[in-house]
């Protein structure tokens, strides 16, 4: 069988219409399949939607968040709750195209157990926007060592690969890109991404630049780093202003007590700054593995 993960944030208008979709190309493909909405704490009578899909379909169910805990979340919930042999995680908006569906499990039933969606563009963007995603995905595919800028969350995964993303203990779990770590035997399917039809963008600007941040520094360490090599400018620095300060007092020209004041000052910063860089790695490591929190919180199932 084969689960499709749905997450939903405030998707009232278009719920009816993605169940009929999804579900009309399944049952055309003759794909067992089930269809698993979840309900990331939306504000509308996104709920009430799926519960009345989920009323009228059995092939529909539906997990309900005590509140919003991001799409992320929302994902792994799905993962976890998920029956299928295999699991396709695709937007609530239409925006992946569904055919592709098929697509990915005719390539599953061949053997793959990973098939990402991955952009042929994508779609239209402001220039800001795309600015600020290519410098994301610069620094997510160098510390990671392989090309995410076409990645997305589109993608179909194998019973066995879903398992060891559930057991995976990271509370900062970036779907996207775990995805591909895991490594397995991987393909790909190219895919347009098509407009929203109704509705916006859940996303603001503020959740965007925290997304980015989170994925960012649960990825790579290198933030942190900035510290110390900041440390490191004004030593060199230090250093330099000491020379000076040593040798204008040789000349003469120098006020009294001012070399030494100039000297403690510019070293004791900098070993400051570049401790503060130490310490606050390892303190990074230490709070990502002791936040035991759960991921999300499920209020009630249909
Ligand atoms: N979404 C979610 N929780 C959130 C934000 C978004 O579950 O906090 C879902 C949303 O309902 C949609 C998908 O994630 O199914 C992608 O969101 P959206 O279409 O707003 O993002 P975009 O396509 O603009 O990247
Ligand atoms: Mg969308």
């Amino acid at each position: 069988m084969l689960s499709v993960i749905i997450p939903a944030y405030n998707e009232e208008e278009i719920i009816p219409k993605t169940v009929s979709v999804i579900d009309g190309i399944l049952v055309g493909a003759d794909i067992e399949h089930e269809l698993l909405f979840i309900n990331d704490g939306s504000k509308d009578r996104t709920w009430e939607r799926i519960s009345e899909a989920a009323a009228s379909n059995t092939r529909v169910r539906g997990v309900s968040f005590s509140r919003n805990f991001g799409k992320e979340s929302a994902i792994f919930a799905g993962l976890s709750e998920a029956k299928g042999d295999c699991c396709v995680v695709i937007d609530c908006d239409l925006q992946h195209p569904p055919e592709k569906i098929v697509e990915m499990y005719r390539l599953w039933e061949q053997g793959y157990d990973i098939v990402e969606g991955v952009k042929a563009s994508r779609g239209k963007e402001s220039g800001l926007h795309k600015f600020a995603a290519e410098s994301f995905y610069n620094i997510m595919s160098n510390s990671m060592g392989f090309d995410m800028s076409r990645a997305s969350d589109f993608k179909l995964l194998d019973r066995k690969a879903v398992n060891v993303l559930l057991n995976m203990n990271e509370k900062n779990a970036f779907f996207r890109a775990l995805s591909s770590w895991i490594g397995f035997k991987s393909t790909q399917v190219e895919y347009d991404v098509r407009e929203r039809e109704v509705g916006t963008s859940k996303w603001s600007t503020r959740s965007l630049i925290k997304y980015a941040l989170t994925n960012i520094t649960s990825f790579t360490s290198a933030p942190m780093q900035i510290v110390t090599i900041l440390g490191i400018i004004v030593f060199i620095v230090g250093l330099a202003t000491s020379i000076e300060a040593i040798v204008r007092f040789f000349q003469g020209t120098a006020q009294a007590g001012f070399t030494t004041v100039i000297i403690l000052q510019c070293f004791t910063g900098s070993f400051i700054m570049i401790g503060l860089g130490i310490i606050g790695f390892y303190i990074s490591k230490i709070y990502d593995e002791v936040k035991g929190r759960p991921k999300y919180i499920i209020d009630k199932t249909v």
